[in-house]
């Protein structure tokens, strides 16, 4: 077998083209603003990605940025601030912070109807009861490729490769909430040896570790469809977590790295931006 493509420009560009003609039709303009602490290469790359889109999909755009030794009190005022100014309407804030400033407490302060990354308590909450109006932006995305190979997930083994709180938890609550049948992997799977024999069984396999081609293409089932949402840098090239060529050559589908999930991650963004946005203008 030999994969299909799951093009993530080509879909972020369809979803654009429909999110640019929702954003048309709103009454005044949805303003997006972003704060990025530090100036660590792929936050600055992003912030950047967002401001050109947000511009072009006709989104206004504005974004700060402090110094990576910034005080928890800063960010949280900044914040503050946009909470109470009714000129923005969604709130990002960039990862990866730096190490002084605690995550938790900065999606605390965050106006549960500004947050586009659904990062707050309120939205953590909601997501659980599979009401969640703003979900995780990369969550979404990898949800958009898997839906967009038109399969059904319901009773499909699903396999997640990572933990986190912006990505592999969501990833997985959100494959839950289509009744796969999921399982989330992490370091101490590997620790214990696990990985492979879960990832054999995958249908399904969503990779977010941060680890260059970690997972060999032998592991992948044959016919599964594989979102590899890695970003690994190595000698100025971008690969995955996915060892791709041979990956390509078992599974049904599979995500490029570029190419994949980032196009579609940012444009998610801008779909809760006008999500959030609604929410205030009810
Ligand atoms: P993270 O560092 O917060 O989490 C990594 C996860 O991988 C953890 O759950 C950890 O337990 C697990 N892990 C680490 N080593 C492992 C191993 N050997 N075996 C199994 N599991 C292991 O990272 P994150 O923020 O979730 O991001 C993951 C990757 O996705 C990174 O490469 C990041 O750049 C990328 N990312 C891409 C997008 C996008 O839009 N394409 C968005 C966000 C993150």
């Amino acid at each position: 077998m030999s994969a299909r493509c799951l093009d993530g420009r080509t879909l972020a560009k369809q979803l654009q083209a429909e999110l640019a003609t929702h954003i048309a039709g709103v009454d005044s303009q949805p303003v997006l603003a972003t704060l990025q602490l530090g100036d660590h290469p792929a936050t600055t790359l992003f912030t950047r990605a967002q401001g050109t889109l947000a511009t072009r999909l006709g989104l206004g755009y504005t974004s700060t940025q402090l110094p990576s030794d910034v005080t928890q009190a800063v960010v949280e005022a900044q914040l503050k601030a946009w909470n109470d100014d009714p000129g923005i309407h969604g709130i990002f804030v960039q990862n990866p912070m730096p190490p002084q400033i605690d995550p938790q407490c900065i999606s605390a302060v965050i106006n549960p109807l500004k947050d586009v990354e659904g990062i707050t308590p309120h939205h953590t909450a909601r997501r659980f009861f599979a009401r969640a109006r703003i979900g995780s932006c990369t969550a979404l995305a990898v949800m958009a490729l898997i839906e967009s190979t038109g399969e059904s997930l319901r009773g499909r083994e699903a396999v997640v490769v990572g933990n986190s709180e912006i990505v592999g938890r969501p990833v997985g609550m959100l494959l839950l909430d289509q009744l796969a049948t999921t399982t989330v992997c992490h370091i101490a799977t590997n620790e214990r040896g696990h990985l492979q024999e879960h990832i054999e069984r995958a249908e399904i396999l969503v990779a977010a570790v941060g680890k260059p081609s970690m997972i060999p293409g032998a592991w992948i089932r044959e016919g599964a469809i594989v979102i590899d949402v890695g970003i690994n840098v190595i000698d100025g090239h971008t690969v995955g977590d996915v060892e791709y060529d041979t990956a390509a050559a078992r599974a049904a589908y599979i995500t490029p790295v570029p190419g994949g999930v980032g196009p579609v991650t940012v444009t998610m963004v801008m779909k809760n931006v006008l999500e959030a946005y609604r929410a205030q203008h009810v």
